[in-house]
């Protein structure tokens, strides 16, 4: 069986090549070396973002025990504390 030869552009310095194995994007191995870096440094990036997405959802959740706690305090209920801060930031 002939192997089909496949004639790509790298990924990572644009150099024409040619390749047997549909999934290749780069032309050699210190190319796929600096693609697979420049992968990890994206996802490292996403990673971070991802974490203070997940710190800021935490805060959130501590603000909403916050105020429940306050509520309770105040002898109302949740919903009714959560009205009169709207009320308060409306004036
Ligand atoms: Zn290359």
């Amino acid at each position: 069986m002939v192997k089909k030869q496949i004639t790509k552009i790298c990924d990572v310095c644009g150099t024409q090549f040619v390749t047997n194995r549909p999934h290749q994007v780069s032309c050699s191995y210190e190319c796929a070396k600096i693609r697979c870096r420049r992968r990890q440094a994206e996802n490292r990036r996403k990673n971070k973002i991802e974490n203070q997405n997940r710190k800021e959802r935490q805060t959130h959740t501590k603000q909403l025990v916050d105020d429940a706690v306050e509520a309770r305090k105040l002898g109302m209920s949740y919903g009714k504390y959560k009205e009169m801060q709207y009320r308060e930031e409306m004036r």
